[in-house]
């Protein structure tokens, strides 16, 4: 899952850059308005966390323009501001939810992991055959046997089976599970991809992760 986070206090930036690639998200920067639309128009994200007040654009200008675009994928602010009218001002500008700062990691991470659950059934658990991925634990089983997975690793095999069934291009699986400043190497897919094989033991007949040559990967049961 890759989001994109507006904010131009580079401290708050980068704790928060480096607290959710620990979580396995992919995540982008920008610490100005007009660098954050750009990104968050060019971009494939699920999520957007916007600071209120920015240099050049609004974090609620960024929203408003993003909405008319994109009027599925989630958007979080961040705001020191705290008077009512203006949280209410936020949420009309099409945000889904806004945290005041300070704030914990913590409860930001379950605010986006709300925002990220899929609308129905199951809130945290996917399966794929006898493979169990909890996005919220941050678990992998395979026939009830917890198998230990790195970050990347983890958000590679979470990419594949929230798009089960459907076949994921190599630029996708870039875009979502690596940041805009990773050398653009798809290759680096295959090692991961062959390192879940390995580590889930999909091999022969029991594999579910299927290239398709030339394009991507594809998750089927
Ligand atoms: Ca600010």
């Amino acid at each position: 899952m890759r989001i994109l986070i507006v904010e131009d206090e580079a401290g708050i930036a980068s704790f928060l850059k480096q607290g959710l690639e620990e979580e396995a998200f992919a995540v982008d920067l920008a610490d100005n308005g007009m660098d954050g639309l750009q990104l968050a128009f060019s971009g494939d994200y699920d999520l957007l966390l916007l600071d209120w007040m920015l240099p050049g654009i609004s974090g609620i200008e960024i929203c408003r323009q993003f909405r008319k675009e994109f009027p599925e994928t989630p958007v979080i602010f961040l705001t020191a501001k705290d008077a009512l009218e203006e949280t209410v001002f936020g949420l009309q500008s099409g945000a889904n939810d806004y945290i005041k700062k300070p704030f914990h990691f913590e409860e930001l991470l379950e605010r986006i992991r709300v925002q990220l659950r899929p609308k129905s059934g199951d809130h945290a658990i996917f399966t794929l055959g006898t493979i169990s991925l909890n996005t919220e634990t941050h678990q992998v089983f395979k026939n009830e046997t917890e198998v230990s997975l790195t970050q990347k690793e983890f958000a590679l095999l979470e990419f594949l089976i929230r798009n089960k069934g459907k076949v994921c291009r190599r630029t996708r699986i870039i875009e979502s599970v690596w940041d805009i400043q990773f050398e653009y190497n798809t290759g680096i897919i295959d090692v991961y991809i062959n390192a879940l094989r390995k580590k889930l033991s999909l091999t022969g007949s029991e594999n579910l992760i299927h290239t398709v040559r030339g394009v991507g990967y594809i998750a089927k049961d």
